[in-house]
């Protein structure tokens, strides 16, 4: 049986260090670094993950404001309601949950949104930063990877890592932050042949796929560490479960370390939403 790389210990690590980096910025410079949350419509998911990211940002001291907008809000209200957050000083981070209903140009939102304030790190500034190794805003599904696949290997310099998947909010800035840590990095997608010994090959494999159980034990190397972005909802004996882009069950006996799902990615791309939140902060301070 693999290691288990417990997502939910290792963000409440870093929970505890966005905590402790909040007390600062208040005592320091008697600032209390907000997020604003604007959600757009009635998807039930959304509204259970903003949900979410209120509760851990009150529960770290964070400040936080939430905007309900009606599914049928203009694409004009909204870039004026970001226009507004994006002049408040009290505001540090935006974050608009995604997806929004199909009548908002959703490109047009994110570039919308002040770069310094874009703790999702998807306006096309802090992309295009990533990309050519400055320092920017990252993305945090990708960024919780690297801090959990650091736990497992300290210098990633050298190693042969396999993203399946190639999204803007994932796999594409998932591949960057391997490449600036010096892995060899294959991005692999629908059209990549022969992807299962594509994988094999690899001593990391990050899945972002969004197919239930898709990665199995005959595309992992032994030893290989397995990150499993995919959270997929479906039926097992009639009950509703979420399971991961990988088969844990079969991988786990043959990958050197593994991510749950859930437990894995999940609570670690909220954490470091806030993460970015402070480091907003701070660098607006600058
Ligand atoms: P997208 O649907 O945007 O991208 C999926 C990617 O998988 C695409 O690049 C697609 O390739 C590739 N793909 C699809 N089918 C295959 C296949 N048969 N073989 C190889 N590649 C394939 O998904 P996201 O990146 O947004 O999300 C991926 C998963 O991660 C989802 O389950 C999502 O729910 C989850 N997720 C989890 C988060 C977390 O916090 N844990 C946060 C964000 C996402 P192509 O480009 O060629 O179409």
């Amino acid at each position: 049986m693999s290691q288990l790389i417990d997502g939910t210990k290792i963000s409440t690590q870093v929970l505890e260090e966005v905590a402790s980096e909040v007390e600062l910025l208040k005592a320091e410079f008697d600032i209390v670094p907000t997020l604003a949350v604007v959600l757009v419509g009635e998807d039930p998911a959304s509204h259970v993950y903003v949900r979410n990211k209120v509760k851990r940002a009150t529960e770290v001291g964070m400040g936080s404001i939430e905007h309900r907008l009606e599914a049928e809000t203009t694409q004009d209200a909204l870039n004026d309601l970001i226009d507004v957050l994006n002049n408040d000083p009290e505001v540090h981070g935006i974050l608009v949950q995604l997806p929004l209903p199909s009548h908002l140009n959703e490109d047009e939102v994110i570039a919308s949104i002040h770069p310094a304030k874009d703790v999702d790190g998807f306006h096309p500034l802090n992309v295009g930063a990533l990309a050519s190794g400055r320092e920017s805003l990252v993305p945090c599904t990708p960024q919780g990877c690297m801090i959990m696949l650091r736990q497992v290997h300290p210098d990633l310099s050298g190693k042969k890592a396999v993203v399946v998947g190639r999204s803007n909010i994932v796999g594409k800035p998932m591949a960057a932050l391997l490449l600036q840590a010096n892995c060899t990095v294959t991005i692999a997608h629908s059209r990549t042949k022969d992807i299962e010994s594509v994988c094999r090959n690899a001593d990391i494999v990050v899945a972002a796929v969004g197919r239930p159980k898709f990665i199995n034990a005959d595309w992992i190397k032994p030893g290989a560490t397995v990150i499993d972005v995919g959270i997929n909802a479906i039926d097992i004996d009639g009950k509703r479960k979420l399971v991961g882009d990988v088969d844990f069950e079969s991988v786990a006996d043959i990958a050197g370390a593994i991510t749950p799902v859930p437990g894995g990615v999940g609570p670690m791309t909220i954490a470091c939403l806030l993460l970015n939140t402070t480091r907003a902060a701070r660098h607006q301070l600058a």
